[in-house]
Parts: structure tokens; C-alpha cells; sequence
């Protein structure tokens, strides 16, 4: 069975859909079988990866339109990774998903039928705890959280990992943290202060590999791919493809 990791921190701006797109890119490179869901309105995450966002995707699907299997689509250039495209029409969600009965599981009931088609499951949330977001987490077995080497940065993750506790509690049992990971990481004195107080906070949950700033990450999706085909000998690729080694390397243990 597939193991789905959620991407997820309702603050905008802090890697979610970098470490989405790179995360998902570099498991596959590396031999991994990988849907990524982009679950976020904004469909960043699809559209880094040079892929249609007016195609019937992940709203369809929540809304029993459409299976899993009718709009996953396979990436044109990396063998091994297919996307379940979002669009903007998931903005609608939020509001529309508490109305339908069962509305906490219609991600997971889209998700499950395709579950054991892949090794990985990367999910790209939007930066909310909305309904969409619960959904995620209800459909996931686990949750990466991305936090940015910057001012305020353990901000807003108490509230986050109750989040995580309740739908734990009352939705979803089997709920884990996969760990946290430093993104935009600059050799500053303040990056290292960050850096020191999350190890501090989180301990063994803390991936060693740091992601640090690196220019290509932020152009790689402009040209509609990850950075390991944009500039493979980049920083930015090297960093993720070290991030998928330890993720693959924890789920041995
Ligand atoms: P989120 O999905 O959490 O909102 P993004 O992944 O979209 O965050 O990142 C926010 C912005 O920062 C984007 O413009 C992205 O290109 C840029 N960015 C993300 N990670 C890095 C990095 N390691 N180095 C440089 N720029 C980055
Ligand atoms: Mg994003």
C-alpha cells in the first residue's frame, strides 16, 4: 500500500508546494512509484510541473464526478510520477464539502482506490486549516511540515499539530507526524537560531537534511519542472534528493 504524506503548514510561503514538487520528483527519480495530489486552489504544485490546470482534477473527484483514475494524469517528463491536477474551482470546497454527508472523507475515499498503485502519496495542502486541509489529513497516514528558517517560525505550528490532534482523535487514528523540515535555510546566525530552537522543539521528528535558498528552486517552476530537470547539479535539486533518501531511509525502519 501507497503511504500518503501530507505537505502541510497554514502559513503561505514557507516550501509546501517546493517540497511537494522536489520531494515527489526526486523519490521518483530514485526509483519510487509517486502520485502527487495538489490539493490547494491555487494549483501551484501542477502548474510548477508544467501541467494544465483547466483539466478536471481533484474537484471532480471530491465532488463524485470523476474516479481518481480518470484525471490522474502522467507527467510528460519524469517516468515515475503521475499528478492528480488541482484548479481554482477547489476554492469552492471549503464551503460546498460540510454540506455533503460524509464531507471529512471524500478526499480519502478518492485517494484509498488508488492507494496501492503507488509507493508514495506526496498531498500539496493550501495554507489553511479549512476543510479541504482536513481532508487531507483524514485521507493521509502522515504529515511533513515544512518550516521556513525565518522570523516567527515555529509561529502558528501549535495550533497546526492540534489540528493534527484532533483529526487524529476524531477522525483518523492511524494519523502521524513524518517529521518536520527546515526549507530557505541561509548560513546566517538567524537560520541557525531557527534551526537550533525547531531541533530543540522536536527532537528525532527533525529531518537532518536542510533545504536551503537556492535561486533555481524558485525558477524551476516557471519552466514548468522540478529542479532535478531543471538544473540537477543545483543546490536545490541536491538538497531534495538527500530529503527523499532520509524519507525512504526512515520508512525502512
Ligand atoms: P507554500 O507552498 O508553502 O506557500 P512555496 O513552496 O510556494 O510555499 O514557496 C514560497 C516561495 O518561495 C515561492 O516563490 C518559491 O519558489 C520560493 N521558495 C521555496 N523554497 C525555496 C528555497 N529553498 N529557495 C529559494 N526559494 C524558495
Ligand atoms: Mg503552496
Amino acid at each position: 500500500m501507497g503511504k500518503v504524506i501530507a505537505l502541510a503548514n497554514q502559513k503561505g510561503g514557507v516550501g509546501k508546494t517546493t517540497t511537494a514538487i522536489n520531494l515527489a520528483a526526486s523519490l521518483s527519480v530514485l526509483g519510487k512509484k509517486i502520485l502527487l495530489v495538489d490539493a490547494d486552489p491555487q494549483a501551484n504544485a501542477t502548474s510548477g510541473l508544467g501541467l494544465d490546470i483547466h483539466q478536471p482534477g481533484i474537484y471532480d473527484c471530491i465532488m463524485g464526478e470523476k474516479s481518481a483514475a480518470e484525471v490522474i494524469v502522467h507527467h510528460h517528463d519524469v517516468r515515475k510520477l503521475w499528478v492528480l491536477p488541482s484548479s481554482i474551482e477547489l476554492v469552492g470546497a471549503d464551503a460546498e464539502l460540510p454540506t455533503i454527508e460524509r464531507g471529512h472523507f471524500r478526499l480519502k475515499e478518492v485517494v484509498d482506490p488508488v492507494k496501492a498503485d503507488y509507493d508514495y502519496i506526496i498531498v500539496d495542502c493550501s495554507p489553511s486549516l479549512g476543510y479541504t486541509t482536513l481532508n487531507v489529513m483524514v485521507a493521509a497516514d502522515t504529515v511533513l511540515i515544512p518550516v521556513q528558517c525565518e522570523f516567527f517560525a515555529l509561529e502558528g505550528l501549535g495550533k497546526l499539530l492540534n489540528t493534527i490532534k484532533m483529526v487524529k482523535s476524531k477522525l483518523n487514528p492511524g494519523l502521524e507526524i513524518e517529521g518536520f523540515v527546515l526549507t530557505m535555510y541561509a548560513s546566517t546566525r538567524h537560520s541557525n537560531q531557527v534551526a537550533a530552537e525547531v531541533s530543540e522543539h522536536f527532537g528525532e521528528l527533525l529531518f537532518e537534511t536542510i533545504i536551503r535558498r537556492n535561486i533555481r528552486l524558485s525558477e524551476a517552476p516557471s519552466y514548468g519542472k522540478p529542479a532535478i530537470l531543471y538544473d540537477a547539479a543545483s543546490q536545490g535539486s541536491l538538497n531534495y534528493v538527500n530529503l527523499a533518501k532520509e524519507l525512504i531511509d526512515r520508512n525502512k525502519q
